[in-house]
């Protein structure tokens, strides 16, 4: 990492020096910066102290048009590419993305709050999906079928066509890259949408890629809200097929319009997940990592563990762990990593605060937290508190909400049956967790959790590799791992009679 940030240097001085003036961000259509056809333009805030950061190309259906029309004309003969070559161009993506980790990372903290220790790796984890699936990419292949002896059968993978990406803000970068290098390795070109609180990440994503060999049109992304860009994109008769990452409202929104044009979506949506943390745990290490589990990115992660359910003859002495870990983190975003940085916009700040009024109102008792984060430099950002319940019951919307901010719940528990019937009574399904010693009830009790991840004495361990995605309302299909390639490819079977 020594050497990549010796080499950012240069982009750390461009950065400081645009960051004095108020930067426009517009669109990144057919390998060109383009304005927005209604010369439309709105704020973007940085979350840390409440100031205009930048103006932000505000599009509509018409630059959705032209972004698609760009990418439909690109398809074919990036389609037609020898997948090992295209599969070089995309890994070059991930390299020049290292080589711009310090600019990129500076993004992220200013756009979103994410701290500034904590930016680069996660620039470093989204280039590793370029690096990932561009290796990949040639080595996705159909089979031959046994069927008689006078039938040759066999299956090809084919592109969709058009991907049309729809992404969040809780880590702008990474939520593109996770579905956009699937996309562009399976051999289609993309138009994404970020969400209009962070969107200069993935312009520049895209510019970095068109600078790496990317050619103009493969990738687009075109700026603005939900209702005038997304809606749009997701209606829009060339777009083939969506993958979407977002709230669990909108996910079924874009699911009703993709189910009526008969398109296939992905759909990546939140989380409620359950930490269990049985008496026999390694317990220095399971309360740090149980807090970072719902406070690392001040909870803005679909996969937070919010519901630590905690054996009830070491409740006493985790909780009181846990509230002094909590209590022990510093809050700012340049502050000395782990450190918690702001809630990443003003609608999100209202939204978590308006939870732990609900928690008050309907009797959850506070351990630690519970309100705005206040201090030296914390003036005019988002900042909560890292905030613990307890004494709740099952119908509190503390206990069945996603918060997307950095609150726990504690539940006891007295058997393996009882914590295993905690952790699955919620609607959602993404990830769960176990802290034990005991080899066997590890695994015992990981099969009969219904989630998509579920993690062993770790939390927010996933990487490239592995698959990740929703049971139950937290999603349909799967990101990542080498199956989420095939999710952006058509299965076409030839038969042949051999006549
Ligand atoms: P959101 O659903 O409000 O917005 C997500 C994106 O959808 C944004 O780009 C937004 O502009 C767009 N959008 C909104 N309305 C739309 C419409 N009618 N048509 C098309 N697009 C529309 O979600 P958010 O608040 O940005 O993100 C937080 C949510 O994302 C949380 O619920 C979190 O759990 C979830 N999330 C899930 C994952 C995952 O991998 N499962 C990862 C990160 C975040």
């Amino acid at each position: 990492s020594d050497i990549i940030f010796g080499r950012c240097k240069e982009m750390i001085q461009e950065t400081a020096t645009a960051s004095a003036g108020l930067r426009t961000i517009v669109h990144f259509i057919d390998g060109q910066d383009t304005a927005p056809q209604s010369d439309n333009y709105f704020d973007s805030v940085d979350p840390s102290n409440g100031a205009v950061y930048a103006r932000v190309a505000s599009g509509n259906a018409n630059d959705v048009g032209a972004a698609v029309a760009s990418a439909k004309a690109a398809s074919a003969s990036w389609a037609a590419m020898r997948p090992l070559d295209r599969g070089v161009i995309i890994q070059k993506i991930g390299a020049a993305l290292l080589e711009h980790i310090v600019a990129l990372a500076e993004i992220e903290t200013r756009e979103m709050g994410m701290p500034s220790q904590a930016s680069p790796g996660i620039i470093a984890a989204s280039a590793e999906y370029f690096t990932y699936y561009g290796g990949l990419a040639p080595s996705v292949h159909g089979d031959t079928i046994p069927v008689d002896e006078s039938t040759l059968a066999y299956t090809l993978y084919e592109p969709y066509g058009v991907v049309g990406i729809i992404t969040p803000w809780n880590a702008p970068l990474n939520q593109a890259a996770r579905s956009v290098a699937p996309a562009l390795a399976a051999g289609n070109t993309v138009v994404v949408k970020p969400s209009e609180y962070t969107s200069r990440a993935t312009v520049e994503l895209a510019r970095i890629a068109h600078e790496a060999g990317l050619p103009a049109g493969v990738l687009n992304v075109v700026t603005g809200t939900g209702p005038d860009v997304g809606e749009p994109l997701v209606r829009h008769p060339d777009i083939e097929k969506i993958a979407f990452t977002g709230s669990v409202r909108t996910g079924a929104r874009i699911g009703a319009i993709a189910g009526e044009r008969i398109v296939p979506v992905t759909l990546e949506l939140g989380g409620k997940s359950p930490d269990i943390v049985f008496a026999d745990a390694k317990l220095d290490v399971a309360v740090r990592q149980v807090l970072f589990g719902f406070i690392a990115n001040s909870g803005q992660i679909c996969t937070s563990g919010t519901r630590v359910i905690v054996e009830r003859s070491i409740l006493a002495r985790f909780s009181e762990m846990l509230a002094d870990a909590a209590r022990s983190i510093p809050i700012g975003v340049d502050k000395p990593f782990p450190c918690l940085g702001p809630i990443a916009n003003r609608m999100q700040y209202e939204k978590v605060l308006g939870y732990m009024d609900s928690a008050r109102r309907e009797g959850a008792r506070l351990i630690t937290g519970g309100g705005p984060a206040r201090g030296v430099g914390l003036d005019g950002g988002f900042y909560v508190e890292p905030t613990i319940y307890t004494d709740v019951r099952p119908d509190m919307k503390i206990v069945r909400e996603e918060v997307f901010g950095p609150v726990g719940v504690l539940i006891p528990f007295d058997t393996e049956e009882e914590a295993i019937s905690i952790a699955n009574d919620t609607d959602y399904g993404l990830a769960a967790g176990i802290w034990s010693q005991d080899a066997s009830r590890v695994h015992r009790v990981a099969a009969q959790l219904q989630a998509g991840t579920v993690y062993i004495n770790a939390w927010h361990a996933q990487t490239v590799e592995v698959p990740m995605g929703g049971y139950k309302r937290s999603g349909v299909g799967r990101e990542r791992g080498i199956g989420a390639i095939k999710a952006y490819m058509q299965t076409k079977n030839i038969t042949q009679k051999l006549i």
